[in-house]
């Protein structure tokens, strides 16, 4: 008897708790992409010819003869996306916020949503940016021990809509 009064207690506190956790949930207002704090600064609007329409660079960490990577964080208005181009050592795309696209020469257009990564390998010709309605911000991992980024022609309307 003892044994079934202590179960049936337990079982109580437990339908509490869960109805309470129920209650917390359906209380909050979803949250949406423009209401989220971004996980690193915006930076300085990028004034260089390397990109159409509007994006902001947040120089990180600049690479050195220990680490050759550079980091910066990058936040691409909708529509806003960089020229096609290449990274001698190659590129990590790390998505943080909102959604946006990534495509490789000759490859399908790839959506990219916060958590997603992108392993970009050495000279491949590709291009990074936000989608058409939603902002996009990414953490770009750079290379630089084998030069610079080569940049490329512009990523054309019909491509940039294109699958
Ligand atoms: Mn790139």
């Amino acid at each position: 008897m003892m044994h079934f009064k202590n179960t049936a207690i337990l079982f109580l506190f437990g339908v509490m708790a869960f109805s309470c956790n129920q209650q917390t949930r359906s209380a909050q207002t979803p949250e949406t992409e423009s209401q989220e704090p971004t996980l690193f600064a915006k930076g300085e609007k990028i004034t260089n010819e390397n990109f159409t329409g509007t994006a902001y660079l947040h120089s990180m960490i600049e690479a050195d003869s220990l680490n050759p990577n550079s980091v910066g964080n990058v936040t691409f208005e909708p529509g806003a996306r960089s020229k096609w181009h290449l990274h001698p050592a190659g590129q990590i795309l790390l998505a943080t916020g909102g959604v946006g696209y990534y495509q490789e020469k000759d490859q399908p257009k790839v959506i990219l949503r916060k958590g997603d990564v992108i392993k970009c390998l050495p000279n491949t010709p590709h291009w990074h940016g936000a989608s058409a309605d939603t902002a996009f911000i990414q953490v770009a991992i750079t290379g630089r021990q084998k030069g610079p980024t080569q940049w490329l022609e512009a990523v054309t309307d019909e491509e940039y809509r294109s699958q």
